[in-house]
């Protein structure tokens, strides 16, 4: 498995290629944060999320908005350190407290112990207008990681996210339908329409090429 640090994912030209593993075709899964309460935001790891340098004035430039849905201690560590670092391989990620809370986590107002983004909160009260979060986040539990010549897509399949496979079981909800919206800004609608075509035709292959 490659290593999640060295993730890039560059606002992808008509010209890269990509992998996608059969199985991701068949993946079911659909969040549910009843059962995770957010641990993607939240989980231990070595570095935080892999960001874009694209990214990094964008992070600059929403800190300000969301700056209210923080706490005290990510505002604090913002302020010292920034809402970006580069890791020792030269990739970019967003600072964690502790190796688990990502600076920029926010809580549910309701006791429920819900974590998630504060960039998305405020994008989804239309405070951001072009930012969700970045694309790495959107896009978890999918990640790509860059290979020789290609692109590598992967779903990362870790212990957190049990609940989103019972509940894309129970609601036959494909993985690359619930993820499309972040697919599509990641790689474009037109690979994304060739990829569901690719999934529908049967063949022995082990991999897609987008
Ligand atoms: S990606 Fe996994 S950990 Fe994150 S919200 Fe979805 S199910 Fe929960």
């Amino acid at each position: 498995m490659p290593d999640p640090r060295s993730i890039q994912l560059p606002i992808f030209s008509e010209s890269a290629r990509f992998e996608v593993s059969r199985k991701l075709g068949k993946t079911e899964f659909a969040c549910d944060l009843s059962v995770c309460h957010g641990a993607c935001c939240t989980m231990p790891a070595d570095a935080g999320a892999p960001i874009l340098e694209s990214e990094i004035a964008e992070l600059e430039r929403v800190f300000p908005i969301v700056k209210k849905y923080l706490s005290e201690e990510s505002i604090e560590t913002i302020e010292q350190t920034g809402v970006w670092q580069r890791e020792r391989d030269g990739s970019l990620t967003i600072p964690a407290i502790r190796g688990r809370d990502c600076i920029f986590v926010t809580y549910e107002n309701d006791n429920s112990g819900i974590a998630f983004c504060a960039i998305e909160k405020a994008y989804r009260a239309s405070e951001i207008e072009d930012f969700p979060k970045p694309i790495s986040c959107h896009l978890f539990p999918i990640r790509i990681y860059p290979k020789k010549d290609t692109f590598e897509i992967v779903y990362e399949k870790i212990s957190e996210c049990k609940g989103g496979r019972t509940r894309g079981k129970r609601e036959r909800m494909p993985l690359l339908d619930f993820l499309e919206t972040p697919l599509v800004r990641a790689l474009g609608e037109k690979r994304i329409k060739h990829l569901r075509q690719a999934f529908k035709i049967a063949d022995n292959k082990s991999n897609k090429s987008l």
